[in-house]
C-alpha cells in the first residue's frame, strides 16, 4: 500500500558524491516550481492511503523558499512532512539555527542530516555535525544518515558457508555508485542475482517523483509521466507483472531482466542493484520512458 510521497526538489547539489543513486550535481537541471508542487499535491489529495510527504533531492536546502512552502502545504494538509539535507548552509551553530527556525516553525516529522566521509571530513566540525546539532538543540526529530566507502569485510559464518563475499559500508550500488564504488570488489556471477531485494515492486510503499513529471519505484524506474497522466491514475493503473522492467525484476530480478532482452552480462557483479542498473542503462534506448530520466544513468 502506498503511503509515502518522495518530492525530488531538486536534481542539483552542491556536491557530486560518489555514492549518490541520482547523478545529481551543481550543473544538473529538473527543479520543481510552486506551481508543479502544488498541481503534485492537489493529486496526492487524491491517494487516500499517502500519509508522508518528504521532500528530498539533490540538495532541497538550494531551493529554500520552495522547500518552505511545500513543507507548510503538507503539513496543512494533514500529511507527515519530512526533508533530507547535506548540512551545506551551517556554517556555525547560530547561522544553523537561524536557517532552521522557520522549519522548526512549520513543525515537520523527521530532518535527516547526510553526515559522513563522502560529504566532509571535518568531523565534529562538518556541516551535517553542526546542521543536526542545532536541529536537535531545537527539539526538530533529527537523524543522521552515514555512508560508508564500500569495504570488504570479515565474511560472517553463514557466508562463509555460502561462499558469499561480504561488502559493507550500507551504499546501494545504483546510479554513480554502480559506476564509481564498484571497483575492486567481490563480485557474483549475474545468474545468481535473482531478486530484486530493496523494493516493493509489485505494490510500492512510497515513490520518487521528479519535476520532469517521472514516478520511480526505484531511482530511474519509471512508471510514467504524471504531467502527461494524473498521479493518481499511474498509480491505479499500475500492474508491476506488464510493466517492462519491473515486470522481469519481479520474476526473476536482474538475471531474468537481461535474459529477457537478450542482455549477455560477461562479468560478475558486486550484487543485484550492480547488475540491475548496468542493464537498465543499456535498455535507455529501448524504454526511454520507463527508464527516465536520462540524467539520472549520467547522461
Ligand atoms: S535490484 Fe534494481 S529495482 Fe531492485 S532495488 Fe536494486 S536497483 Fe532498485
Amino acid at each position: 500500500m502506498l503511503t509515502g510521497i518522495h518530492v525530488l526538489l531538486t536534481y542539483k547539489c552542491t556536491f557530486e558524491c560518489d555514492h549518490c543513486f541520482l547523478h545529481c550535481g551543481s550543473h544538473r537541471e529538473g527543479t520543481f516550481t510552486l506551481r508543479k508542487l502544488r498541481d503534485l499535491l492537489d493529486e496526492v489529495e487524491k491517494i487516500p492511503t499517502v500519509d508522508t510527504v518528504y521532500f528530498e533531492g539533490g540538495e532541497p536546502f538550494l531551493f529554500y523558499p520552495i522547500l518552505l512552502e511545500g513543507l507548510r502545504w503538507v503539513r496543512d494538509a494533514g500529511w507527515h512532512a519530512g526533508t533530507v539535507t547535506n548540512g551545506y548552509w551551517a556554517t556555525s551553530m547560530e547561522d544553523a539555527e537561524q536557517w532552521l527556525q522557520p522549519v522548526a516553525k512549520i513543525g515537520i516529522a523527521d530532518f535527516s542530516v547526510s553526515d559522513d566521509q563522502f560529504h566532509s571530513t571535518k568531523d565534529a566540525d562538518s556541516p551535517g555535525s553542526i546542521a543536526s546539532g542545532a536541529a536537535l538543540k531545537m527539539g526538530l526529530p533529527c537523524d543522521r544518515i552515514c555512508i560508508a566507502a564500500p569495504t570488504v569485510a570479515a565474511p560472517s559464518d553463514s557466508a562463509v558457508e555460502k561462499g558469499q563475499p561480504v561488502t559493507g559500508g550500507g551504499v546501494k550500488f545504483r546510479g554513480r555508485a554502480a559506476e564509481k564504488l564498484t571497483s575492486g570488489l567481490p563480485v557474483r556471477p549475474w545468474q545468481e542475482l535473482t531478486t530484486c531485494p530493496y523494493e516493493k515492486l509489485a505494490d510500492p510503499e512510497r515513490v520518487h517523483v521528479d519535476a520532469y513529471g517521472n514516478v520511480h519505484l526505484c531511482q530511474g524506474i519509471s512508471i510514467g509521466n504524471m504531467w502527461s497522466t494524473p498521479l493518481s491514475k499511474l498509480l491505479h493503473d499500475y500492474q508491476a507483472e506488464k510493466h517492462p522492467v519491473a515486470g522481469p525484476l519481479l520474476q526473476g530480478g536482474p538475471a531474468q531482466l537481461a535474459r529477457q532482452y537478450g542482455i549477455g552480462p560477461a562479468e560478475g557483479y558486486v550484487d543485484e542493484c550492480h547488475l540491475c542498473y548496468m542493464l537498465r542503462k543499456s535498455l535507455l534506448p529501448v524504454f526511454p520512458q520507463y527508464l527516465a530520466p536520462a540524467q539520472v544513468y549520467g547522461m
